[in-house]
């Protein structure tokens, strides 16, 4: 259930997404173009990225409810609009777990006010699902490190002024444990050639913000800059993070489904063929309430994924099973409302496309579908404590 002060938070975003996304998310998505950097600054304003930091560090100490109630409403505009925040999430968090008192002072409330602005450096052309095999080398020398190396799918890079990058710090040792994560900045528009240079990678979907391939040639960061000023601790503190990241990729698949079917409930009761409504033809209508039914319950698994986090509880099964399932549930649902629009819902005219498209992202990033279940297998088969 909801508080008073969630449906308030709720309320709140629904009039901005109203004002603000809603007149532009179609013409933009259809364009491919980028979220407007005013409506970014807007976002920030309103405290989207400081939601659960916590109130020393510039945030707003809110609880993991209250961030999924305004990723879901900004997702059900655009998904990208859901999606900038993802990066500050990602990145603040890591700092305010691992970060030395110094680092958060420095990060954490220009995060929370988007004067900083964040994307997340940790898949490689190599390295995917298996983040322990990041090869990008970060080089001490001196008080800097010197990084090399290929980043890819880092999405927003072009915009943010940090990369939160996995590097390897330590060559001679196995896997993940010589991995660190390292701050990186860079000039907020664009990249600079030649240290350090980005190529979009044309997507199906996901428009709004660019994923780019990063490259690295010796661009040099200073040292203080290495999270928690601790080498090999790297790969551990980006597991840490995942329950946040999942439940609130749960709550942005809980929000472009919603969407698709709002649009297909409207859809459904103007459009007539055989001289009546569509809406009255029972195939219709059990396609919206299956819908309805399925978005319902994703939405109540990441409400579970959230008090379970909210009361300081280990969830990585619960963000896991959240994320897995709205994942699937929305590619599922865009799919069937997509189809009420029959031909229409196949024209760039109709938002309807743009849902489905949308929604193929969520079994692929913050974790493979596949990635999820294994967690979830290893939590009820593996480690169940008897
Ligand atoms: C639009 C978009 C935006 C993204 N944004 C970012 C970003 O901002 N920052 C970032 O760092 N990354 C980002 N990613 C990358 C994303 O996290 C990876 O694509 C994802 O982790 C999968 O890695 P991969 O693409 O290399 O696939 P692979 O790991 O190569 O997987 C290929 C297939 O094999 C399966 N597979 C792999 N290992 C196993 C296993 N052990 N058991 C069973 N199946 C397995 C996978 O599930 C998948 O089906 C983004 C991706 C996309 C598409």
């Amino acid at each position: 259930m909801l508080t008073a002060d969630h449906l308030a938070i709720r309320e709140s975003v629904r009039a901005f997404v109203k004002a603000e996304v809603e007149p532009i998310a179609h013409k933009l998505d259809n364009e491919g173009a980028e979220i407007p950097k005013e409506l970014v600054q807007k976002m920030a304003e309103l405290g989207y990225f400081g939601l659960i930091f916590s109130p020393d560090y510039g945030g707003s100490g809110l609880d993991a409810l209250s961030m999924t109630v305004v990723t879901e409403e900004l997702s059900r505009a655009w998904l990208s609009v859901g999606s900038v925040m993802t990066r500050m999430l990602i990145t603040g968090t890591l700092i305010e777990a691992n970060g030395t008192e110094e680092q958060k002072r420095t990060w954490l409330p220009r995060l929370c006010s988007g004067e900083v602005l964040a994307a997340a450096a940790f898949t490689e052309p190599e390295a995917g699902s298996d983040a322990a095999a990041v090869r990008t080398r970060a080089e001490k020398n001196g008080d800097k490190y010197l990084v090399t190396g290929e980043k890819a799918w880092c999405t927003f890079a072009n915009r943010a002024h940090v990369l939160c990058t996995l590097v390897r710090t330590d060559p001679s040792q196995p896997k993940h444990k010589g991995l660190s994560i390292l701050l990186v900045p860079k000039p907020a528009d664009g990249f600079a050639p030649p240290r350090l240079s980005g190529d979009p990678i044309p997507t199906i979907g996901y428009k709004g913000m660019n994923s780019y391939n990063v490259a690295f040639d010796g661009y040099e960061v200073p040292a203080d800059n290495l999270l928690g000023l601790q080498e090999g601790k790297g790969f551990y503190q980006l597991m840490a993070t995942y329950e946040y990241a999942r439940i609130q990729t749960a709550a942005r698949a809980v929000g472009v489904a919603q969407a698709a079917l709002d649009a297909a409930i409207a859809y459904a009761k103007e459009r007539e063929q055989f001289g009546k409504p569509i809406a009255q033809f029972q195939a219709i209508r059990h396609k919206l309430a299956k819908a309805q039914t399925e978005i319902e319950a994703a939405r109540q698994l990441t409400y579970y994924a959230c008090r379970m986090k909210d009361s300081g509880k280990r969830c990585d099964l619960e963000a896991g099973m959240a994320k897995a399932f709205a994942a699937e549930m929305a590619e599922h649902v865009t799919s069937e409302c997509l189809q009420v629009f029959g031909g229409y819902g196949y024209s760039r005219e109709y938002p309807a496309q743009r849902y489905w498209r949308d929604a193929r992202v969520f079994r692929i990033f913050e974790g493979t579908s596949e990635i999820q279940y294994e967690v979830i297998a290893r939590r009820i088969l593996d480690d169940r404590g008897e």
